[in-house]
């Protein structure tokens, strides 16, 4: 809950925008609120009785999905509390907090867990409504304890928000994905190998791109971009073809 003192100081600080101050990621935010327009749609879909089906994550029903990506909206609401206050605040306590917490939270009852999605998208929006234009780089640190600054939240959620619609295995399909981001899934998928130091041998040959070449090359998977990121992303194959015949097994993305 903010207090009047939040608000006041806030407004203090928000301040004029010139070109030296980092503004807010707005491409980013969009993709984030479109993909939390998304996941509604297709949580709306979905009876209270289906929730209890499974998702396509291995040993989680689409209520833990749900409870998933609520919690993970509060647990970026902290990243910008801890942008917006310079008050150290983790997402989660430990990983072993986060699981209890998405474990519980699977078990509410369906309205509560429609809800827990709801309430925490809209206060993570007013989180980054709020933040001031000077606190965008203000670094934090993410679950994996990788130190960015702030407004890789914004990509942090829309990638959460877009893909988890697909895991309820409700009819979300990468193929509705705005072309951008897939392209900027498949370079995070890329980004988050290379920062673990997997070993990919793989040529990823997009329809209509330049083949990316990882490692010795390995065979050539050819696709469109929505199949590929489906699979680079480990949400299965589909509609791709491999040089050798044989799709690779591939390291996890996070
Ligand atoms: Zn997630």
């Amino acid at each position: 809950m903010d207090t009047p003192l939040d608000e006041a100081t806030r407004s203090a600080e928000r301040g004029p925008r010139d070109a030296a101050t980092p503004a807010a990621p707005t491409g980013e935010l969009v993709w984030a609120r479109r993909g939390t327009a998304y996941f509604a749609r297709k949580l709306n879909e979905l009876t209270d009785a289906e929730l209890d089906r499974p998702s396509l994550l291995p040993g989680w029903s689409r209520r833990h999905v749900i409870a998933h990506v609520g919690y993970n909206a509060r647990a970026l609401s902290r990243l910008m509390r801890w942008a917006r206050t310079g008050v150290e605040t983790p997402m989660y306590p430990s990983p072993e907090h986060r699981d209890a917490e998405i474990r519980r939270g699977a078990t509410l009852p369906a309205h509560a867990l429609r809800s827990l999605f709801a309430h925490t998208a809209a206060h993570l929006d007013a989180e980054w409504r709020d933040l001031p234009d000077t606190r965008w780089d203000a670094e934090v640190r993410t679950a994996q304890g990788r130190l960015v600054p702030v407004r890789e939240t914004a990509w942090m959620r829309a990638r959460e928000v877009w893909v988890h619609a697909v895991d309820l295995d409700s009819g979300a399909d990468m193929r509705d994905f705005p072309s951008d981001l897939l392209g900027e899934t498949l370079a995070d998928v890329l980004r988050a190998w290379r920062r673990r130091g997997e070993r990919v041998d793989l040529t990823v040959a997009v329809a209509g791109r330049e083949p990316i070449v990882l490692g010795t090359g390995g065979p050539a998977v050819s696709g469109t971009l929505p199949d590929m990121v489906r699979w680079l992303t480990g949400r299965g194959a589909r509609g791709l073809t491999s040089s050798t015949g044989v799709l690779p097994v591939l390291p996890r993305w996070f």
